[in-house]
């Protein structure tokens, strides 16, 4: 079976809540996700990102979320960051590769 969403919730507490189609339930955190960008120029330079609230509002920049996602064919999402950022097509594999639970990140053996 090819991993698949069955449901994608934006804003859930803490990030994107996704229920996979085996019954895998994870979240996945704003910043991990735009880090983690698969387009051409986030993997040349990863972008700089917050997760947390700027203790030093004079830099000025927001905390990284998700505004938006658009799925592509049956086999991808594209999110919508509010750093301007939306050319990351996430295929569903790829998602699925980097889920962030500790079962999986074991299982891969980061
Ligand atoms: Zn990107
Ligand atoms: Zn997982």
């Amino acid at each position: 079976m090819n991993p698949a969403p069955t449901s994608i919730k934006l804003s859930a507490p803490g990030g994107v809540l996704v229920k996979w189609n085996d019954g895998h339930e994870v979240t996945y955190p704003y910043a991990y996700l735009r880090q983690r960008c698969p387009c051409a120029t986030c993997r040349d330079t990863p972008p700089a990102v917050r997760a947390t609230p700027d203790p030093f509002p004079l830099y000025g920049k927001d905390v990284i979320r998700v505004t938006g996602a658009a799925s592509v064919g049956h086999y991808a999402i594209q999110f919508n960051f509010n750093d301007d950022h939306a050319t990351g097509i996430y295929s569903y594999a790829y998602l699925r590769e980097i889920c962030p639970c500790d079962e999986c990140r074991k299982a891969s053996g980061a």
